[in-house]
């Protein structure tokens, strides 16, 4: 079986507890590589080699680091046949998503970075106090900490912009998906990145994750994942007055009004729904439909979820894979179990397949409200309720039920209802007539339970520097 070793220092790294984690193939259930259990030391390492790293490369000329982003992008579409084999495997998401949606993504994240390495700029405040300008300077050493839905994808997002405002970077993927982190690895000694730049280590959130967190030399955490782990990783940073930015989950309402043009749009439905098998922070796995269409919605929308090909990642007519380990299938049939207990109705799927591998398919529930668990808590699985509504505020009330706030959509043709109601839903982003188009520009991130900051664009710029006052008088 292939091993999986850290890169520090521009190097592949055995890790120094000699120990090796299993990692499993989701499509059948069985091991197929293994990757470094990394420790303290192997963190303490990745840290002193970033830390040598930081002055030459936050001293590049911008273009410098900007150039280097652009080789890690070339690089990477070089090899993209590879890295979707590599990302469709290790996650089980059909090789179709991975090849033309999300190592695509990635090196998309590379390029926008890379060109915020030169556009980036800071204030100025002209005035009765003087002249005032910010100096954005990096931060030093930073860690990022990723999980395993979007692996390469969330990956980029994190490193490209540390990198381009200066920063050097540890890195924790997940250890669930390590496998195209380390091609990455291998991409960047490849090309040359100077050593120490960027750091991947591997292995268990508590033994790599935490020293990582908690060491004086990492001034700033990016963390993607769970709300359980991002509030245990707030609470490790408040005290060392650490700075953290927190993408947690969410409970996302898909709002669909009845003169809205759903029976064209379906096949966005169903992936807002369904992408990724519902892995995705911003899938909508709780569908409000307003009265007057319900039961034509409902009829159309079970067919069709009941005809999505579930099957093996790497067979061209897929479109379900499986989910991503033992743990989490075994989370989301209790997820089911508990629906049903609440009383409610399973229209389609609702049970595992009998086959080897982690598949669940489709699944539709009706009859439950706002208050059950499976409308509160994070399944993160394909698995969707069905609400009805009357009217807006209706509507509103049960999309902003819930502790989370990360991502909405709304499907209306009346352009004031959907600018009324985008206004009034306690969500960080809100998309109207489409879902998960993303303009990297924008800010991304969530409200409540779901996060802490935003990423995206200069927010991402503004995360990984410090802004310093210069003051002026007598002018
Ligand atoms: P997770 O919280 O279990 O793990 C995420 C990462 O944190 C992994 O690398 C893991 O090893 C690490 N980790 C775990 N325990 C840790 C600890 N004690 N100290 C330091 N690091 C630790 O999440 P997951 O199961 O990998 O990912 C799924 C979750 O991520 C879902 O809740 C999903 O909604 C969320 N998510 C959010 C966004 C967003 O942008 N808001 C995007 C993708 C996924």
């Amino acid at each position: 079986m292939r091993a999986l070793p850290h890169f520090i220092d521009g190097q592949c790294r055995e890790p120094d507890s000699g120990q090796w984690l299993d990692v499993h193939d989701p499509a059948n259930g069985r091991p197929f590589c293994r990757v470094a259990r990394g420790n303290a030391a192997d963190v303490d390492a990745a840290l002193a080699a970033a830390e040598a790293a930081f002055p030459a490369w936050s001293a590049l000329p911008n273009s410098e680091r900007s150039a280097w982003l652009q080789r890690l992008a070339d690089g990477l579409q070089a090899r993209l046949p590879a890295f979707a084999q590599a990302e469709s495997r290790d996650a089980g998401k059909p090789l179709a998503l991975a090849r033309d949606a999300e190592i695509p993504r990635s090196i998309s994240n590379l390029r926008f970075f890379s060109h915020a390495a030169t556009q980036f700029s800071s204030e100025c405040h002209h005035g009765e106090a003087g002249l005032n300008y910010t100096l954005r300077q990096p931060l030093g050493v930073v860690a990022t900490i990723s999980p395993w839905n979007l692996p390469l994808y969330l990956f980029t997002w994190k490193i490209a912009p540390a990198l381009a405002a200066g920063n050097t970077v540890v890195a924790k993927p997940s250890e669930v998906t390590p496998l195209t982190a380390t091609l990455f690895g291998e991409l960047a000694a490849d090309v040359g990145l100077p050593p120490g730049v960027l750091n991947i280590v591997h292995g268990l959130g508590s033994e790599v994750g935490e020293p990582l967190v908690q060491d004086p030399r990492t001034r700033a955490v990016s963390f993607t994942g769970s709300t359980a782990v991002g509030k245990h990783l707030a609470g490790l940073c408040a005290p060392l007055l650490k700075k953290i930015s927190l993408e947690l989950g969410g409970k996302n309402p898909l709002l669909l009004f009845a003169d809205s043009d759903w029976r064209r749009r379906m096949d966005t439905l169903l992936r807002a729904a369904f992408q990724n098998t519902g892995q995705i922070c911003l899938c909508g796995s709780r569908i409000l439909v307003e009265s007057s269409i319900y039961d034509e919605f409902r009829e159309q929308f079970v067919k069709q979820a009941r005809a999505l090909t579930v099957g093996d990642p790497l067979a061209q007519e897929t479109r379900i894979g499986p989910l991503v380990s033992q743990a989490h299938f075994d989370k989301v049939v209790r997820a089911l179990a508990t629906a049903r207990a609440e009383g409610g109705r399973v229209l389609c799927g609702g049970e595992p397949l009998q086959r080897d591998g982690w598949f669940i398919p489709p699944t539709v529930i009706e009859g439950l409200g706002p208050d059950c668990a499976s409308n509160r808590e994070e399944i993160f699985g394909p698995v969707v309720t069905l609400q009805p509504f009357d009217n807006d505020d209706e509507a509103l009330a049960l999309a902003n039920a819930g502790d989370y706030g990360l991502a909405a959509s709304v499907w209306t043709r009346d352009l004031a209802r959907a600018h009324r109601v985008a206004a009034r839903l306690r969500t960080g982003m809100v998309w109207i007539n489409t879902w998960l188009e993303r303009d990297l520009r924008t800010p991304f991130g969530g409200m409540g339970q779901s996060g802490l900051g935003r990423e995206g664009g200069m927010e991402a710029m503004r995360f990984f520097t410090e802004p310093r006052n210069i003051g002026i008088g007598g002018l």
